[in-house]
């Protein structure tokens, strides 16, 4: 592999403090682009574009760096971005306890000349101003994933709704499928998606799996199914780097993109199983293969 970037993923580089029912962990390293970028490096050389601050433990710094991800697009600035979240009995919808934009509220993501002839695009959970201003430096991108969550949903619909109609595949959980479409039927949610313009709407439903729709087929995966949830943080992200990580990979095709959304049911599964980003620390690629051939298994009738 030489230098450049192929997958480049714009998100939060965070310090996160997490309750579940099995404990409570503080100033852990997490971030939406963190828990993607150490999924897509699996597969390919990911870049960042974020911003941590001058408190930004540089322990983090070093493992991100290690993993060989691009850090060229991060500044350093201010505070960096704190979110806290708890986790209750049903392990699939985290509460917001506290979120500290801090650095994050003021950052203009601006690519390093290198980023901008990237292939594969990543619109991690951020403002979709930023995503936007992103997307808007990328010259001819092959591949946009854009993700979000409720928080922009409820502060910043109309942002939100003009960015889905310029990218790839929307990315979305049930809940907040739901409530951007103000639709219960998730049949329904997706092909208005759909209507705004992506060819590919992938809808994750937590434990029970995920749900691709196009205009002409849909396609179902399982959950993988584990006997340990310790904490779900970052599943959405490390889902999104499974299955851009593996497209990357592979080239955009419907096979690579539903194989894609097996790929990113597994690397959740696997962060499932660990505090933080602890379980992910501890796999290798050989991991994901072996995981996924049980899936086929898991899926053959
Ligand atoms: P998820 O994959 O949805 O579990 O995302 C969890 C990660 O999202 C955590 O590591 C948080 O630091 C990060 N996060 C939470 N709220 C925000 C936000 N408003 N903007 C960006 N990242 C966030």
């Amino acid at each position: 592999m030489d230098g450049s970037i192929k997958v480049l993923i714009l998100g939060s580089i965070a310090l996160d403090t997490i309750q579940t029912p099995f404990g409570k962990k503080e100033n852990l390293l997490g971030g939406s682009a963190t828990y993607a970028a150490v999924v897509v490096s699996f597969f390919t050389k990911p870049g960042i574009v974020s911003i941590i601050g001058t408190d930004f433990p540089s322990r983090y710094y070093n493992f991100l760096k290690k993993r060989s991800i691009g850090l060229e697009g991060v500044v350093k600035k201010g505070k960096t971005f704190r979110w806290s979240g708890l986790y209750e009995y049903d392990m699939n919808v985290a509460k917001t306890l506290r979120t500290e934009l801090n650095c994050l509220e003021v950052f203009d993501p601006i690519l390093p000349d290198k980023y901008k002839g990237v292939p594969y695009v990543l619109l991690g959970n951020m403002h979709p101003l930023q995503q936007e201003r992103v997307l808007e430096q990328v010259i001819d991108p092959k591949f946009v994933v854009m993700d979000t969550m409720n928080l922009w949903i409820e502060h910043t619909r109309e942002d939100l709704i003009k960015l889905i109609k310029k990218v790839d595949l929307l990315l979305l959980n049930d809940g907040e499928a739901r409530q951007l479409f103000g639709e219960v039927n998730l049949v329904r949610v997706a092909k208005k998606a759909l209507r705004l313009g992506p060819r590919f709407v992938v809808i994750k439903k937590g434990e029970h799996g995920a749900l691709l729709f196009t205009k002409d087929y849909v396609f179902s995966v399982p959950g993988y199914p584990l006997e340990e949830v310790v904490d779900p943080t970052g599943c959405g992200d490390t889902f999104a780097g499974g299955l851009l990580g593996y497209i990357s990979s592979k080239g955009v095709s419907t096979e690579s993109i539903k194989k894609g959304i097996v790929f990113g049911s597994i690397c959740a599964s696997f962060n499932a199983e660990g505090f933080g980003l602890s379980k992910l620390k501890r796999i290798k690629r050989e991991d994901i293969s072996r995981r996924y051939k049980e899936f086929q298994k898991l899926v053959k009738f």
